[in-house]
């Protein structure tokens, strides 16, 4: 501990130093002697307590979050269900290995999954720690499954930083740049980007299916993996029929649609997972992020043919379900259900998009507001064009940071602020947060 503050967190923002503050630089520059500057260096706003919506600094700022960790703080900070069910399990066990002393929790975390996601089939799952792992062991599985190597994936694509992964995702800089040889076997196609593409889902499938059977060969595909809104990569929504469209396409061609939900999933769109608004049921569903409040935790559920065909000790890995990260799956689950989180990100959804698509009547560098629930993005351009403009992403990120809002850019183009706010944030709050992001785009604009 660097500093303690007596002042409680509360619920408003409030901006009491410059941002960031003097302490948060002190610690900047401690951490630079220590810390890889290989990790994003970008605004040091040094965190010591949160609650709700809202993150303390070490210098007493009263900063609000808009990005949950990227949306992983989805029931929001310091939720008591999740600190007593995380206290408790740490005082009475924080690791056995589930492979070699089994304990409940990891059970409970499974018959969770299996309820929750789409489909009423039967189902099973594995355990991993980063959603990064659980990517890799989905497709381990569907190859395994399949008999076939060939992975499709799409245009802007985000699916980790581990070497398979790496290979999955789209964007070379900063991710793959320089790190390769990367993993064979994967196969990339167009995605539908209905504000650049301008096509149907139907015309995009078939534009993506054409060259998978032109390229790859229908009959080698072991699996189609798909963020069903993607996060990293611009939060692009694919139009309506895109989804359903690839989906029929795996299941008439012996492939796996596997749905890499870690971002989009649970209640985040207003839905449990992001494929439900189409009714699309996948094979695989990969989850992390959102699914344990903050605690390492991933899943990989399938149907329980497929996740089955593997042979015994060919899934694992020490820390995968570790007990602490379980219970607070369980909390946090227990507290979607019971807040109606779901029915809250729709409702946030409504407010945000009500606020940012009134603004771009007003401003030229708004070229789209999209998203679903409270996964909802601007995509920033030059004025009467559709040319990315990173240059005012960067600058209203920077706006927003100076002035106590957490909120974080994204896309291939870097032309992207995507707000993901924690689904218990109040309506004042999330206003107030909005008033901020107002007065940025205006000022870069
Ligand atoms: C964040 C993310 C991943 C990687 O998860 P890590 O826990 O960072 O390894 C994979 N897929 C999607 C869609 C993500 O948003």
């Amino acid at each position: 501990m660097v500093s303690s503050i007596e002042s409680s967190v509360g619920t408003e923002r409030k901006v009491v130093t410059e941002i960031p503050g003097p302490k948060s630089q002190a610690l900047h520059e401690r951490r630079k002697l220590s810390v890889s500057a290989g990790l994003t260096n970008g605004f040091p706003i040094y965190i010591e307590r949160g609650e709700g919506a809202i993150l303390l600094d070490v210098d007493g700022n009263h900063i609000l979050d808009l990005g949950s960790g990227i949306a992983v703080t989805t029931i929001g900070h310091a939720v008591p269900e999740l600190v007593d069910a995380v206290s408790a399990q740490v005082a009475a066990f924080t690791h056995t290995c589930f492979m070699v002393t089994p304990y409940e929790s990891y059970i409970a975390v499974c018959e969770e999954l299996a309820a929750v996601t789409p489909g009423t089939h039967a189902k099973t799952s594995a355990l991993f720690n980063s959603g990064s792992e659980a990517v890799e062991n989905a497709v381990k599985i569907a190859r395994l499954a399949t008999g076939r190597q060939a992975i499709v994936v799409f245009d802007h694509a985000y699916h980790g930083r581990t070497n398979l992964t790496m290979a999955l995702t789209a964007k070379n800089m900063p991710y793959k740049d320089r790190f390769g040889p990367f993993a064979p076997e994967i196969y990339r196609v167009p995605m539908s980007y209905p504000f650049i593409d301008g096509l149907s889902g139907a015309d995009a499938a078939a534009r993506a299916i054409k060259m998978i059977e032109t390229q790859v060969g229908a009959n080698n595909v072991a699996a189609l993996l798909i963020e069903p809104i993607q996060g990293e990569g611009g939060f692009i929504v694919p139009a309506e029929g895109f989804l359903p469209a690839l989906s029929e396409w795996t299941t008439q061609n012996g492939a796996l649609f596997i749905a890499d939900e870690i971002q989009s999933g649970f209640c985040r769109t207003g839905d449990w997972f992001a494929v439900d608004h189409e009714g699309v049921i996948p094979d695989i569903v990969t989850t992390a992020k959102g699914l344990a409040g903050g605690m390492p935790l991933a899943a990989v559920t399938g149907r329980a043919e497929i996740m089955n065909a593997v042979h015994e000790g060919g899934l694992g890995g020490t820390y995968g379900g570790n007990p602490v990260a379980a219970v607070a799956a369980l909390a946090t689950i227990k507290t979607m259900r019971n807040r109606n989180l779901v029915g809250r990100a729709r409702e946030l959804e409504k407010i945000m998009l009500t606020s940012l698509k009134s603004l771009q009547q007003d401003v030229a560098i708004i070229g789209e507001v999209r998203g679903r629930g409270a996964m909802i993005a601007i995509e920033l351009v030059q004025p009467g064009t559709k040319t990315p403009n990173a240059a005012a992403a960067k600058s209203i990120v920077s706006y927003c940071n100076k002035n106590g809002v957490i909120a974080l850019a994204c896309g291939t183009y870097g032309n992207v602020i995507r707000l993901l706010p924690p689904l218990v944030i109040t309506d004042e709050q999330l206003n107030d947060g909005l008033s901020v992001l107002v007065a940025a785009v205006r000022a870069a604009g």
